[in-house]
């Protein structure tokens, strides 16, 4: 039996409890696969799970992502072979390794002009992308969406895509700068909410009336004033806590606002079952390969380099989507 380098911790805290161990990796069972990672994708996610926000039984592994080779696969597994080249996301985490075992369900052959960086980067956020946009709201072109946090991983993904279905884009970011790459990904409109009143600025941005559908992954620190962005009946999608959760709130304030819905949807939901999961991926992929959706590496880290990159994320110093290679 061979082993792996692998993440794991073994208590919730900062980036620190994180170390680097070797495991063993056996052999596929029924319904697995084994991967031997190029590229794990960084995603926000992880650091809910290591901070102990997304409680996980411990010790555990981190990470949702990866694109590598297939080794071996197991009985039953009919849709992958020995020496395809693959990238997933899926859970339970795990991928910040060399090398894996794990179900094959949420694994996806990668079309040969995806090399396998851009592979790892994109799984996990793009297809949040692809259901946001497709599986959560009616929208079509010319409405308009408020994203929060558009020059991250998710966001400039959802700048392109959005510009792709022909919808207007406000996006949000905390600096000058990101604003300026969020602009440049396909926001038609960008604010500065560090220093500018985002409520405010999305109200003129849209004459008084509001915005269709607000994408909310900042959580507390944004949570009203998005509700505060929306159309009457508009939806809320709240689908990340980067501030902290949103503590528990009285539903008599969405019938005040406007008659507001809400909604707190979860990738993994989405991807649970390989038909669906697969069919996500195939439109991500054609999105990538017509050149509508560019996948932006910011940031690349060695594996034993993973606190750094957890401490950059949370430093909100990261852009565009972040990969360790193995
Ligand atoms: P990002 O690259 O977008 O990084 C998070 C960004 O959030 C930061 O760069 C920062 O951008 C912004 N932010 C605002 N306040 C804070 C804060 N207090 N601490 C840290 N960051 C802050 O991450 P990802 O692309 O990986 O994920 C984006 C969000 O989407 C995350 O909240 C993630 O959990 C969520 N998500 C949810 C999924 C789901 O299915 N529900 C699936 C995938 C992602 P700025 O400086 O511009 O404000």
């Amino acid at each position: 039996m061979s082993t792996a380098r692998t993440v794991i911790f073994e208590a919730p805290g900062g980036p620190e409890v994180m170390k680097l161990v070797q495991r063993p990796v056996g052999d596929p069972g029924p319904g697995e696969v084994r991967i031997r990672h190029h590229a794990c994708g960084l995603n926000f996610i992880d650091i809910y799970q290591r901070s102990g926000v997304y409680p996980l039984p411990l010790p555990h592994a981190l990470g949702m992502e990866g694109a590598g080779i297939v080794e071996a696969v197991g009985e039953g597994v009919t849709h992958l072979a020995a020496g395809d080249r693959v990238a997933y996301a899926a859970a339970p985490p795990g991928a910040y390794c060399d090398a894996r075992v794990m179900k094959a369900a949420q694994v996806c052959r990668l079309p040969d002009s995806i090399d396998f960086r851009t592979g790892a980067a994109m799984m996990l956020q793009g297809l949040t992308v692809e259901y946001l946009f497709n599986r959560t709201v009616p929208l079509k072109a010319g409405d308009t969406v408020l994203f929060h946090a558009a020059a991250g991983g998710v966001g400039l993904i959802a700048c392109q895509w959005a510009r792709a279905l022909g919808i207007r884009l406000i996006g949000t970011a905390g600096t000058d700068e990101k604003c300026a790459l969020a602009r440049e990904y396909g926001a038609a409109e960008v604010i500065n909410y560090e220093r500018e009143d985002f409520v405010a600025r999305v109200r003129d941005l849209t004459d008084g009336r509001g915005v269709d559908a607000v994408m909310d992954s900042i959580g507390k620190a944004t949570f009203e004033g998005s509700l505060d962005c929306l159309r009457p009946v508009g939806m809320m999608i709240s689908f990340g806590n980067a501030s902290g959760k949103v503590p528990p709130f009285d539903l008599g304030i969405l019938g005040a606002k406007g008659c507001l819905q809400l909604t707190r949807p979860t990738l993994f939901m989405h991807i649970a079952q390989q038909e669906k999961c697969q069919s996500m991926a195939a439109h991500l992929f054609e999105m990538v390969e017509s050149g509508k959706v560019k996948i932006r590496i910011g940031q690349e880290f060695a594996l034993e380099d993973v606190a750094e990159a957890h401490r950059q994320m949370e430093a909100r110093t990261t852009t565009g989507s972040s990969v360790l290679t193995v």
